[in-house]
């Protein structure tokens, strides 16, 4: 996994949602480990949608800013 070194983000968002920050992801149940990274998620709908088609955010993903 390629990590961008100009990246500052250092908080965990939703990867079904973006802007959806997940405050304690150590807390946080709605976790998905897809090609040796962990998502998480706000809710088990947004793991649903993301294990659906996981291919579908990994592209979203890397389009982030
Ligand atoms: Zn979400």
């Amino acid at each position: 996994m390629v990590v961008k070194a100009s990246n500052p983000r250092k908080k965990t968002f939703c990867a079904c949602c973006p802007k959806w920050e997940i405050k304690r992801p150590e807390q946080c149940s709605n976790t998905k480990t897809y090609k040796a990274k962990k998502y998480y998620f706000c809710t088990k709908k947004c793991k649903d949608r993301f294990e659906k088609s996981p291919e579908k955010f990994m592209a979203m993903e890397s389009a982030w800013p």
